[in-house]
C-alpha cells in the first residue's frame, strides 16, 4: 500500500471517529496530527488481530482477554471524569478542548490479569437474578437494556455488539 493511500485510510478513519464521537458526546484530541498517531496504531492492530486494541497498551491477540481494551476501552468513561482524558489521550474532555486544562500522563486503570478473572467471576455470581429479560450492560459507557439480545451497536456510544455484558 502507497504511504499516500495509508494516510488517506487514517485521515478517513479520524474524521469518521470524530463525527461519531462528537455525536456521542465526546471529543478527540484537538491536535489532529497526535491524533492521526494513534489512529495509525488503531488500523496496524486491527490488521494484527483483528479489532481495534488500545495503541497505548500490549494486547494479548485473544479477543476475549482483550475485549476490554478495544477502543473506546471499558475505561474511558472513567478515565475522562477523573483525569479529562483517555489513558491514550485520544479523548478529551470539554475542558481540555477548551483550552482550560491540559493532559498529562495518567495512571493505568485496567487491572492486573488476576484482578480482572476475579472481577469476572464476581460479575457471573451477580447473574443469579430471576428477571423476564436479562439486562445487558455496554462495558463502555454503562448504558442497561434489558432484552433478550444485546444491541448490536450501543446506542449511546456506539460500541459494538461484544462489548456487552450480562449484567444480572
Ligand atoms: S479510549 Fe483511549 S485509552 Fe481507551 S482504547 Fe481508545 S485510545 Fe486507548
Amino acid at each position: 500500500m502507497t504511504e499516500q493511500r495509508v494516510s488517506d485510510e487514517v485521515e478517513k478513519l479520524r474524521l469518521q471517529l470524530d463525527r461519531d464521537a462528537e455525536a456521542s458526546g465526546y471529543h478527540l484530541n484537538p491536535d489532529a496530527e497526535f491524533v492521526r498517531d494513534l489512529v495509525r496504531g488503531l488500523i496496524t492492530n486491527e490488521r494484527r488481530y483483528g479489532y481495534w486494541a488500545c495503541p497505548c497498551r500490549l494486547a494479548s491477540g485473544q479477543k476475549e482477554e482483550d475485549l476490554d481494551i478495544i477502543c473506546p476501552c471499558d475505561y474511558r468513561d472513567p478515565d475522562l471524569s477523573e483525569y479529562a482524558t483517555c489513558y491514550c489521550s485520544l479523548y478529551v474532555s470539554q475542558t481540555v478542548l477548551n483550552g482550560e486544562q491540559e493532559v498529562g500522563p495518567i495512571p493505568e486503570r485496567r487491572p492486573a490479569p488476576e484482578r480482572r478473572a476475579q472481577a469476572q467471576a464476581q460479575a457471573a455470581v451477580a447473574l443469579s437474578g430471576t428477571l423476564t429479560y436479562p439486562v445487558w450492560r455496554c462495558r463502555v459507557c454503562g448504558y442497561l437494556c434489558a432484552r433478550d439480545e444485546p444491541p448490536g451497536v450501543c446506542p449511546i456510544c456506539k460500541a459494538k455488539k461484544d462489548r456487552f455484558e450480562r449484567f444480572m
